[in-house]
């Protein structure tokens, strides 16, 4: 099919102004139902975004064997969570899918075959706790994209460039995971404090200087970075949606940072939009 049938065949793929693409740092799902510095920043961010047809977001919570989006037409909010409010458990965001999304992404990628998950996944909270304050009125249809835990941060850069012409066509693409990320090492003496452990902050600020430098290779090949590195990015899964982020990057574009703090001595908050 070429691409002047596929618009004839789609409602969600017509072209558009080129749509930015974000990073968000979630942290914690309360992020949800509380009113911080974190939220507030989300929702600025929020005020100078376009509207887009639709949004397809990578989140560090959907980790699979291949890769998969979803593609129902209404995915479920999902609780992935354990020990928290009550209130955070009743919160529902009702956004639609778009089965249609999901079948051109898959026509897009050449990398993998990309499966369609019509039944299983739905909105995860690394989606649906951060969207919810882009979109608070949950209009724009969203589908998910999952990280293949069996490849290598190459792999998902090269995957991620493949999603590129859907900017183009009004898909707002979101990575949404944490820099800097270790549950393990949290500190429950700064759990609400914007501190930083000194190998959080070091590590945090190499990444950000390879970010602005667009040395895309040196994030790519983190594990070389040594021990900050090490110690912030014990489980790649809430980094590799920073390089879904970065390889969706056009060289004249701009990042912005925002959010940039350090939360709790193990985790780092910074988020950025690409335009
Ligand atoms: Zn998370």
């Amino acid at each position: 099919m070429t691409l002047k049938e596929l618009d004839k065949a789609t409602t969600s793929l017509h072209p558009s102004e080129k749509m930015p693409v974000l990073f968000l740092g979630h942290g914690s799902p309360m992020n949800a139902i509380e009113n911080n510095e974190f939220v507030h920043g989300f929702k600025k961010l929020s005020k100078e975004l376009p509207r887009p047809h639709a949004i397809l977001c990578i989140s560090a919570h959907w980790e699979t064997k291949g890769t998969f989006v979803t593609a129902m037409q209404q995915p479920r909010t999902i609780h992935d969570f354990g020990g928290f409010p009550e209130a955070l458990y009743q919160v529902q965001y009702p956004a639609p899918g778009s089965p249609q999304l999901a079948r051109d992404t898959k026509d897009l990628v050449t990398k993998t075959n990309v499966g369609l998950d019509e039944h299983q996944w739905g909105l995860d909270h690394g989606a649906w706790t951060v969207l919810k304050h882009l979109y608070p009125a949950a209009e724009v249809p969203i589908i998910e994209m999952s990280i293949d835990h069996y490849q290598t941060p190459l792999y998902h850069y090269e995957l991620a460039r493949q999603l590129k012409p859907l900017r183009e066509r009004g898909v707002l693409i979101v990575g949404s995971g944490n820099m800097v990320h270790n549950l393990g090492l949290i500190s429950w003496q700064h759990i609400n404090e914007q501190y930083g452990f000194d190998w959080a902050l070091e590590a945090s600020e190499t990444m950000k200087q390879f970010i602005l430098n667009d040395d895309h290779l040196s994030l790519i090949n983190y594990q070389k970075l040594g021990s900050s590195f090490k110690l912030a990015i014990p489980s790649p899964e809430h980094y590799l949606p920073l390089l879904y982020a970065l390889a969706l990057k056009d060289e004249n574009e701009k990042i912005n940072l925002f959010n940039d703090k350090p939360l709790a001595g193990s985790i780092t908050m910074t988020s950025l939009k690409i335009a």
